[in-house]
């Protein structure tokens, strides 16, 4: 998934804060004086998921076939999910559910007696299941309820062509379970296939083999030959058109963006074959992008060959595509090599950042690589200062421990960021050609697997000598705290260019500034706009007055803008013009990386009643993932 940078972050000056942990280094330099120190043994088979109460290691099950009624006036999912266990003796199994009212259990047409435990806010509720032996299929008869938290069900009018209703999930990371009774870890994978009765006019998709017409029953049927994990399970229905851009790429979206859409994401098909030339094939058949509403709460999600995007990257000049070449790249990393548990999340994104950012080096070049690079360097530098000054350093870890903690939380710079700075280190000490080698490799051997940061530590150890591993510091970048200081720095000449643009405007000479705003790329702008502050404010005027920010249809532009505004201009923020055109934003957008600093800034700015006002209006129109991060900053109280 995307929506890593908290771009939003207000950056001000994103100068190196080198940090280190002295006892982790101590130990650090403790293990790797230790000659031929092998740093971890293979994980243990089964790891416990501290996120699930299934029983995998007693009851496998790996293949799923699901039949849902999409019913848009009660906004719940009715029908049944058939299990199928792999031979086993177990009594008994367990599966997650959130919220879900289950009617009946047979197995293998008898009925079967099930218990639901008793309900955690965090994991909901344990479904055990007393199986006979042997039993091939266990059929769970259910429902969803009105606000399961992975659904989000849009009236038409929150559509951009709002004649028509629209639903999506978001499975990611552990709400999979409200809408399907499954085994919700990222460790367990199961191939599905599903039938899907939607309103007639509507188009159904899934993480599977899709449709790319609209049936007129509304039947619709889908097929997954690929285990997955249940993250990965996904469904979108819509008034919802399909373009080819390729042999094996395409988008689908509603009909008035199609045409934006295509354009935008012209490249994929080129993207795909530039993956497939650095890391092997690519194995899951097609590759499309589902453009969704704009209350999506991420960037992007990478449900295998239908990924879901946020319609805020179609910016009319190409410029946030990286986004899809990070959501492309979570073919190879993510979900070909699956993190095992969310403790293990950087291993899906910090791969995953990386193999974006080479993408786009060899589609874009250098000089646009080293922008993006820059930036995540400014992200967790920033993250890293602000959860140590909040107390929290130890969030900074890549191996992190989430037990009883909600695993979106863990959706930042750390996981996104560090990780991929980590494995640029790794790059930059070995040198490209050993490196790729090992990457391709490790997407091969592992295809279809979980792993464990151990486990991939231990494969990382067969590659590196003792020479290597003592410059790199491997425990320190993953078991300690901070961004250590070996981190390979940031080093952007078109950033540098901007740099000078600022001093000479700041020194008087406005002729300095682009000419329009298209003159720089989104990522220019972002980087100009987060370098003001306080002393700048009074060029609000000026620099609103020649590029129309406030309003801009350019969300990544104008998240920073408002923010920066709001901070260090504020009397230009109460003027009516700026104030419609935030609220405007805020109630369009539900993009958590967008809206969450915005809420902060009015927050931090002393405006917390003009953010609740703000948020009462907007609240209706965001996905729960995002309301759930809203409600806790804004002290929200959920009736
Ligand atoms: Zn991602």
């Amino acid at each position: 998934m995307i929506g890593p940078q908290q771009a939003g972050e207000v950056l001000h000056t994103p100068s190196p804060v080198p940090f280190l942990h002295a006892f982790s280094f101590y130990l650090a330099a403790l293990l790797l004086l230790m000659p031929g120190c092998q740093w971890f043994s293979e994980p243990a088979m089964h790891k416990p998921d501290p996120h699930s109460y299934s029983n995998p290691h007693e009851t496998r099950v790996d293949s799923l076939h699901l039949t849902l009624k999409v019913d848009f006036d009660t906004q719940t999912l009715s029908g049944t999910a058939d299990w199928f266990p792999v031979a086993g003796h177990a009594p008994s199994l367990i599966l997650d559910t959130y919220g879900l009212d289950i009617h009946s259990v047979e197995g293998d047409g008898r009925a079967l007696q099930f218990r639901l435990g008793a309900h955690d806010a965090l994991l909901g509720q344990a479904l055990e299941i007393s199986l006979h032996q042997p039993t091939e299929r266990v059929r769970i008869h259910y429902s969803t309820r009105k606000g399961a938290r992975a659904l989000q069900w849009l009236a038409a009018s929150q559509t951009e062509g709002g004649q028509h209703p629209y639903l999506f999930t978001q499975s990611q990371s552990i709400l999979a379970r409200t809408w399907i009774p499954c085994m919700d870890s990222p460790g367990q994978r199961f191939r599905y296939t599903a039938e899907v009765d939607v309103p007639p006019g509507l188009l159904a998709l899934m993480s599977a083999e899709n449709p790319t017409e609209t049936r007129a029953d509304g039947r619709y049927t889908f097929r997954m030959d690929q285990p997955v994990p249940a993250y990965l399970m996904a469904l979108a229905v819509g008034k919802l058109e399909f373009r080819p851009l390729g042999e094996r790429t395409g988008v689908y979206a509603e009909p008035v963006m199609l045409d934006r859409a295509v354009y935008e994401f012209t490249d994929m098909e080129q993207m795909l074959a530039t993956t497939e030339s650095l890391y092997g094939p690519y194995v899951w058949g097609r590759y499309d992008v589902l453009v969704l509403p704009p209350s999506f709460p991420f960037g992007g999600m990478e449900n295998p060959r239908l990924t879901f995007a946020t319609p805020t990257i179609i910016t009319g000049d190409r410029s946030l595509v990286s986004l899809i070449a990070h959501e492309l790249a979570h073919s190879w990393s993510g979900n070909l090599v699956t993190n095992a548990t969310w403790d293990d999340f950087w291993l899906n994104e910090g791969f995953t950042v990386y193999v974006e950012m080479r993408i786009m080096e060899a589609l874009y070049g250098p000089d646009y690589a080293a922008m993006l690079s820059a930036i995540a360097y400014a992200d967790v530098s920033e993250e890293v200062k602000s959860l140590t000054a909040g107390g929290q350093e130890r969030k900074t870890r890549l191996a992190a421990h989430t037990r009883g903690e909600d695993p979106d939380d863990g959706v930042g710079p750390i996981a996104y960021d560090k990780g991929y700075h980590f494995l640029l280190l790794i790059e930059k000490t070995i040198g490209r050609v050993r490196w790729d080698a090992f990457l391709k490799s490790y997407f091969q051997k592992n295809a279809f697997k979980s792993m464990h940061t151990e486990g991939f530590l231990s494969r990382l150890d067969s590659l590196l000598s003792a020479e290597e591993e003592r410059r790199i510091w491997v425990q320190e970048w993953v078991y300690g705290t901070g961004l250590p200081v070996n981190c390979p720095p940031p080093l952007s000449s078109r950033f540098a260019a901007v740099d000078s643009t600022l001093n000479s405007w700041r020194n008087g000479d406005s002729e300095a500034l682009p000419t329009n705003l298209d003159a720089w790329s989104t990522h220019e702008w972002v980087y100009f706009l987060r370098r003001l502050d306080g002393q700048d404010s009074i060029g609000a005027t000026e620099l609103d007055r020649r590029y129309r920010i406030t309003g801009t249809p350019n969300a990544e532009i104008g998240c920073v803008w408002y923010q920066w505004v709001i901070r260090f201009a504020p009397p230009y923020a109460n003027q009516r013009t700026f104030t419609d055109a935030l609220e405007a934003y805020m109630t369009r957008i539900g993009r958590r990386k967008f809206i969450m600093p915005i809420y902060k800034a009015l927050k931090e700015t002393g405006q917390a009643d003009r953010a609740l006002s703000i948020y009462e209006q907007a609240r209706p129109n965001y996905h729960s993932v995002a309301s759930h991060s809203v409600d806790a900053l804004l002290g929200w109280k959920v009736d």
